[in-house]
């Protein structure tokens, strides 16, 4: 027992909270899941957590119960709202929600740093924000961590290591910036109803500043290049990007005749000064 609310299944059928598969609803109804899942989001006693798609409330009432100070969770389905009601009673002061769309709506007035996020997503809105949050016009970012759900194919790519078929433009978006690992796998049959593939749950802790010096726009320019033709070498598939090259490629110790998979995030980002220097030269 984690609380003393009601069990999920009753939660849901009190509210008539059946899931709707165009909001991409799998609910986790074992509240000893969802606080494990909440404890991989790191210390959160003194940290504001936002968490997309509270749902009935299963991880929501993880996160609280885990020692959260404030958690704000956005919902776009409005039948949640009498189940998340009665956590926000529960513990006075310390849950807030908001229904709506979390790609229309900017949290960040209704939060106050430090700031952990947390979520069990449909997968497309999930991947979406996540290139978001590793995105901001200014690092370090709004928030401390990341701990999402993820089907396990994604959360693979987003772990994935240089010469691996996962290894692509995901995985160096979120290593440039921050660590990811994955903390837990999960079967289908963990979420009612069950989906059809495996999930995991990935946490991203942000760095203070990116691991190795490169310009955002040109290292995404070079890897959306690489990737969109991966069985390409890159003196052909980075052609467009400058009419030097291979001699750019060779100053920072990249083979032209090598492939986008086989290259580690260091010699990308050397590659993404390399190009700066020579298109301002
Ligand atoms: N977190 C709950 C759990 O673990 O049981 C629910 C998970 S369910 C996979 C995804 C939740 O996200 C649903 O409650 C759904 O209504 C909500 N949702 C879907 N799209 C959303 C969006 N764009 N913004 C906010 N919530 C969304």
């Amino acid at each position: 027992m984690i609380d003393n609310l009601p069990p999920l299944r009753e939660v849901i059928a009190t509210h008539d909270l059946r899931a709707k598969k165009q909001l991409g609803q799998n609910f986790l109804l074992d509240l000893n899941l969802t606080h494990k899942i909440a404890r991989q989001a790191g210390d959160l006693t003194g940290c504001d957590v936002l968490e997309v798609g509270p749902g009935p409330g299963g991880l929501t009432r993880g996160l609280l119960a885990c020692g959260a100070r404030h958690v704000l969770a956005i919902e776009k389905d409005p039948r949640a709202l009498p189940a998340l009601e009665q956590i926000a009673d529960a513990y006075p002061g310390r849950l807030t929600v908001i229904t709506g769309d979390a790609l229309q709506i900017d949290p960040l007035a209704h939060l106050t740093p430090p700031i952990r996020v947390a979520a069990n997503l449909p997968y497309n809105v999930g991947t979406e924000l996540l290139i978001r949050w590793l995105t901001p016009r200014d690092w370090p970012p709004f928030w401390q961590s990341l701990t999402l759900m993820f089907q396990r194919e994604v959360a693979e790519r987003i772990v994935a290591r240089p010469g691996s078929k996962a290894y692509g433009r995901l995985a160096l978006l979120a290593q440039w910036r921050a660590d990811a690992q994955i903390v837990m796998s999960l079967p289908p049959e963990a979420f009612v109803p069950a989906p059809k593939v495996h999930s995991a749950v990935v946490h991203l802790t942000a760095l203070p500043q990116p691991r190795f010096p490169a310009d955002a726009a040109i290292l995404s320019q070079i890897t959306g290049a690489g990737f969109n033709q991966r069985r390409k070498m890159l003196r052909a598939s980075l052609k467009g990007l400058h009419p030097q090259i291979e001699a750019l490629l060779d100053s920072v110790g990249i083979p032209p005749t090598a492939r986008a998979e086989e290259i580690e995030l260091e010699r990308f980002c050397a590659l993404a000064r390399a190009l700066q220097a020579a298109r301002q030269g």
